[in-house]
């Protein structure tokens, strides 16, 4: 049996209840296999995949904490620090009721490839919360965010691991934890990113990830004879990612026609209008419903998904899992040409390999969506030499590092003969780095 087999098989029998960490696991190691089989015996020897698929450390708390009723509710928080070898964990925090230890696994693993994508010294962990912070009144949120700090703080630093947002965590979020943390340890340093500009924040890491999107989808275009200029876009979601998305896009001179949440979706033939969604989304905190009542020409659905509409490229940017076999067969056949995943791991095993099969482009999240954790990244160093750079210096830099890493990963797919296949060169590309730093360090 070849070693990836085995460690996966291994993995399997192990973490039976973890879905989603399996699937993660399988996608990785199985793209993964040309570059394992050409150093076999030197990584069974120091048995490299067993530990990198095992965090180096799970830490799992309770977060008791007191409603706007005087009601002590309480929630599980998770910090997976899952490898540090490149440089400090680095990842974001969810808050979603779904949240499980599986869920924070399976996202600090894929952290560890995606920031070595990067090129930057940046580790893989994530965190969160299985609380839901819809609902909730902002004194509840804080309440909430500064009870789960008062436990994470021990395990954090900003040469250690550095947290940052992910879904149900923004800037509100992040300003609560990072005033708690100051509060409880008297430093006042890049322990967290996505901070507030007026303390310690970068210019555009807000807009960051889905920027990176946008600026990898071109340069994948690009290099295969297309341009985004005039293309119709699909996007899911219509939260930070997907917001900024739409607005690089729209900026590249595409059309987005549709967004959604998690109640439904939006489809507006005319292109949609930005300014409704962040005041829909961003300001009132409200159901993407309300958009009909700002374009009555747009057609809201509460079935189905995004994907059945006709589009050129397809940005899936809500969650996990969220493009699925029958979506995209819908793709294919509505002659969509480039898939590129703005959220972690939204689409299916299947879904991946019938698009890459129908020689749709797809350009993986581990590496379209790395925009946001590079910005992170130079967060860091801004506030490490206390300085912060102007927004057009940032997001040069943004663009440098996405153009970088798509070309990174589309010669490292080239490299094991495999033209075009962006999954397996993002996980080659990303694996090899870190491969080389744990080997360097001993055990
Ligand atoms: P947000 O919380 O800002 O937005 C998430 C969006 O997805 C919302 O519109 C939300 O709808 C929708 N959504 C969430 N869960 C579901 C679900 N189960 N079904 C349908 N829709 C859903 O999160 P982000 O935009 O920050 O993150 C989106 C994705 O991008 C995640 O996979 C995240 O891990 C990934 N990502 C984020 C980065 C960042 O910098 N923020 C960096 C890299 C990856 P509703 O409003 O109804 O909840």
């Amino acid at each position: 049996m070849s070693y990836v087999s085995e460690v996966m098989e291994q993995l399997e029998k192990k973490y039976a209840s973890q879905p989603e960490f399996l699937q993660a696991a399988r996608e990785v190691l199985d793209s993964l296999a040309p570059a394992i089989e050409a150093n076999e015996e030197k990584y069974r020897k120091v048995a490299l995949l067993e530990r990198l698929t095992e965090p180096d450390r799970q830490i799992i708390f309770r977060v008791p904490w007191l409603d706007d009723k005087g009601q002590v509710q309480v929630n599980t928080g998770y910090r997976v620090q899952f490898n540090n070898s490149i440089g400090p964990y680095k990842g974001g925090l969810r808050f979603h009721p779904s949240v499980t230890l599986g869920t924070i696994k399976f996202l600090g693993f894929e952290q560890i490839f995606k920031n070595s994508l990067t090129g930057l010294p940046i580790g893989g962990g994530k965190g969160g919360s299985d609380f839901d912070p819809k609902g909730k009144s902002d004194n509840e949120i804080m309440k909430f965010c500064q009870a789960f700090m008062s436990e994470l703080y021990k395990h954090i630093g900003p040469d250690c691991d550095v947290p940052a947002g992910d879904i149900g965590v923004g800037g509100r979020e992040i300003g609560y934890m990072y005033g708690q943390y100051k509060k409880l340890t008297t430093t006042y340093c890049g322990v967290l990113t996505g901070k507030g500009l007026t303390y310690g924040g970068s210019l555009i890491r807000t807009e960051a990830t889905g920027y990176g999107l946008l600026y990898l989808t071109e340069t994948m275009l690009k290099a295969n004879g297309h341009d985004i200029k005039g293309k119709t876009v699909a996007i899911s979601g219509a939260g930070n990612v997907a917001t900024y998305a739409a607005e690089k896009a729209m900026q590249m001179g595409a059309k987005v026609v549709t967004m959604s949440d998690s109640t439904g979706w939006v489809y507006d033939a005319e292109g949609i209008d930005l300014a409704a969604i962040k005041e829909i989304k961003e300001v009132k905190r409200a159901r993407l419903s309300e958009y009909t009542k700002y374009r009555p020409n747009a057609v809201y659905h509460t079935e189905g998904h995004v994907w059945s509409t006709k589009c050129d490229v397809a940005l899936p940017c809500a969650t996990q899992n969220e493009l699925n076999l029958d979506d995209a067969k819908q793709l294919v056949a509505n002659g969509c040409i480039a898939v590129a995943e703005g959220a972690n791991m939204p689409t299916t095993l299947e879904a991946t390999k019938y698009l890459q099969e129908n020689g749709i482009l797809f350009a993986p999240g581990k590496a379209s969506n790395a925009g946001g954790v590079a910005v992170s990244a130079l967060e860091m160093s801004q506030n490490s030499e206390r300085l912060s750079w102007t927004r057009e210096e940032v997001d040069q830099k943004l663009e440098g590092i996405m153009v970088n890493i798509f070309n990174n990963l589309a010669s490292a797919a080239k490299r094991y003969g495999h033209e075009g296949n962006y999954v397996m060169g993002a996980n080659i590309a990303g694996f090899e780095k870190v491969a080389e730093a744990m080997i360097a360090q001993g055990i």
